[in-house]
């Protein structure tokens, strides 16, 4: 094994925090009160007492919104390399709509490398470390599905890939075939788990034996808890089933770091596709992510009191 520095990670939780930047340029007032190097970040609530108004939560680390797509990469890449060993390794976006989760995972303009998220970059970091080892193949597993929770079955391909090129490819085939509008693309992606998944395979020359890692990069369908009165029908079978998942995932994810004998996989169907992948000898990274909007502040406060439970 070539990463020796990422053992002490193997069966662990990490939980990140990313603070996103205001979208305008006139001066707002932020729910951020102060970011510790320690990974503090406490929020101060202006719509409560005083003496209430002031939350701490503490994490692996809280990324400010200044913080760049390179820099967060490079506190997921150790993560990611393992694969190449043969972990399995799951990398999570939770947060409300609109707090960065799909900027962290893909970044928001495919043809900007610069701002390419955590999956392009993962996927040309494994993609040049294969080249220098020999006999790697990466596959990917797309999956864009909005009923995770439902019965159907993942309406998933897999696709041999043998470079970045290959990869940015089915990306924006991907992304077209999403592209409905964006209001749309949106409403979407709010109300489903989009689930990328790289497996890496390897022959280790000396011994002939096989190495299999699995890479799932998930960016969750949005947290906000659905009003009864603003959902009705159809669209309320939904949040209930995007509620009843997230937290799902959030018990799994928390009887693991409490390492207890049972853990509920079955609860959901997300929580059952990615259940090799989660516990055991897998590693897992959530990004939390928050929007400082004073008008966010109650969802800022509920996503990290979910983040501080499996941290
Ligand atoms: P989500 O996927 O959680 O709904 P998005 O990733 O779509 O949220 O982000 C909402 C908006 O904020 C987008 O316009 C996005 O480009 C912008 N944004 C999010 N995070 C950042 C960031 N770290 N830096 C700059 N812009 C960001
Ligand atoms: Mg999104």
């Amino acid at each position: 094994l070539l990463y020796n520095e990422v053992q002490d990670l193997k069966g662990t939780i990490r939980v990140y925090c990313r603070v996103r930047p205001f979208l305008q340029e006139k001066d707002m007032q932020s729910t951020v009160d102060y970011i510790g190097e320690n990974g503090n970040i406490i929020i101060n609530n202006p719509f409560k007492q005083e003496k209430d108004a002031r939350k701490i939560f503490a994490f692996n680390k809280v990324f400010e919104q200044n913080v760049s797509q390179e820099q967060i990469y490079i506190d997921t890449q150790p993560v990611i390399r393992s694969v190449l060993d043969g972990f399995n390794v799951c990398i999570f976006a939770y947060g409300q709509t609109g707090s960065g989760k799909t900027y962290t995972m893909s970044g928001p303009d495919l043809m900007t490398e610069s701002t390419w998220g955590v999956n392009y970059r993962a996927l040309r970091d494994l993609f040049q470390l294969s080249n220098a080892r020999t006999h790697v193949l990466l596959t990917l597993d797309i999956r864009n599905n909005s009923q995770l929770n439902g019965l159907n079955v993942p309406d998933a391909s897999l696709i041999p890939v043998s470079n970045t090129r290959d990869v940015l490819d089915l990306m924006r085939i991907g992304q077209k075939n999403r592209a409905v509008g964006a209001t749309a693309l949106n409403e979407r992606s709010s109300r489903s788990h989009s689930v990328l998944t790289v497996h890496v395979q390897g022959k280790e020359l000396a011994s002939g034996s096989i190495l299999r890692g699995c890479l799932h990069l998930v960016d969750l369908a949005g947290s906000e808890r659905v009003e009864k009165s603003e959902a009705v029908g159809e669209r309320l079978k939904e949040a209930q089933h995007i509620n009843k998942s997230l937290s799902a995932l959030g018990d799994v994810i928390y009887a693991l770091a409490q390492k207890s004998s049972h853990v509920p996989y079955r609860n959901s169907k997300l929580t059952q596709v990615l259940q090799d992948s989660l516990g055991g000898q897998a590693k897992t990274l959530m990004f939390v992510h928050i929007n400082p909007e004073v008008n966010a502040v109650g969802e800022t406060i509920s996503t990290l009191k979910f983040a501080q439970r499996v941290a």
